[in-house]
């Protein structure tokens, strides 16, 4: 029987292009690593095309998006490009657009210096601030120098060096992308400032990956900020997200199925929040934890060894929150491993 929250029951075929309403279109990009793929949608503009989010800067992509514009849409102009985050599945190939096309490269402000100053990090061996991180955040010893000894996650591998000029896209500001108006909501928590594009004509909500079906988007403290509180940005953005008025959107998300019922997904994922909240709590009581040792209050199955560090920086993140909040207090232990106490 068909779910009247999802009204497209599968994903496009592999390099085949969905109509979703007139004018606008969704491919599933698959991706050879991380997340099994991305969606990207594209506009009809006026003498052209705009393209929302790009997958991965390598080859198996490359070849996707030349398949899409040669057979489905005639080669036709990209006036630009309107990346939602500075995620590597989303932007990876921003600047090959820039570079294959001269299109303009349109985006948050956050995004785009983010991406860019990634870009620029390379290292050839594990960074110690990393490993300090996860010691801090009480990744096993044995499991720590196995990844000092890991090649590690370079950036720059998987997005396209990112060009010098952009156009910034601000909060609240009214785009025109084909005679219609699309309204901007810059969100954090995923990522910072990340792009919502809404189109009360076409009652179309893009919403990235702030608000996801079937998953909950990772809401992480990385290194590069370890006392970040990006749970509490996440709650706050869902919040402005929730105030918006409902116009039965049908809500296109970075991944998974396009689906209806925004304001009821965006409740959930802050319930979500809430309880694992209050679980960590409980299970903290007078027994000082690391962000690992949380792992069986917060996730619901055991974590394997590769998604330990994704893991590690949802934990990290809600222990900053309550930590924040003053629910529980932060002490170092001698081998520098952060514990938390009520
Ligand atoms: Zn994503």
């Amino acid at each position: 029987m068909k779910n009247k929250n999802f009204p497209f029951e599968n994903f496009p075929t592999d390099r085949k292009v969905c109509k979703i309403k007139e004018g606008v279109y969704w491919v599933k990009i698959l991706l050879p690593f991380m997340i099994s793929h991305v969606n990207v949608y594209i506009l009809d503009d006026v003498d052209g095309i705009t393209i929302i989010d790009t997958g991965l800067f390598c080859d198996s992509c490359i070849d996707n998006w030349r398949n899409i514009l040669r057979n489905d849409f005639n080669n036709k102009d990209i006036n630009r490009v309107i990346v939602t985050h500075h995620h590597p599945d989303h932007m990876g190939l921003m600047g090959w657009f820039k570079e294959k096309f001269n299109t303009e490269i349109w985006t948050s402000r956050s995004s785009w210096l983010t991406g860019r100053m990634l870009t620029l990090d390379y290292n050839k061996v594990m960074s110690q601030d990393s490993l300090n991180f996860w010691l801090s955040a009480g990744m096993p010893y044995a499991l720590i120098e196995k990844k000092r000894l890991e090649k590690p996650f370079n950036f720059g591998d998987f997005v396209k060096k990112i060009p010098l000029g952009y156009r910034r896209v601000i909060d609240d500001e009214v785009l025109t992308i084909g005679n219609k108006k699309w309204f901007v909501k810059l969100t954090n928590g995923h990522a910072p400032e990340q792009l919502i594009l809404y189109c009360p004509e076409l009652k179309i909500f893009i919403s990235a990956d702030q608000i996801l079906p079937g998953i909950s988007p990772n809401i992480s403290v990385y290194p590069t900020e370890p006392n970040a509180d990006p749970l509490a940005e996440y709650f706050e953005s869902c919040e402005m997200l929730d105030k918006i008025k409902d116009l039965d959107y049908l809500v296109l998300p970075g991944h998974n199925l396009p689906f209806y019922g925004l304001k009821s997904r965006i409740k959930q994922l802050v319930d979500h929040h809430e309880t694992a909240l209050k679980r960590i709590e409980e299970y903290i009581n007078k027994n000082p934890k690391s962000a690992f040792d949380i792992f069986p209050a917060l996730f619901k199955r055991t974590i394997n060894e590769s998604e330990m560090v994704l893991a590690l920086g949802e934990a990290v993140a809600h222990l900053n929150y309550l930590l924040n909040y003053g629910i529980i207090k932060r002490e170092v232990s001698d081998e520098g491993v952060n514990l938390f106490v009520k």
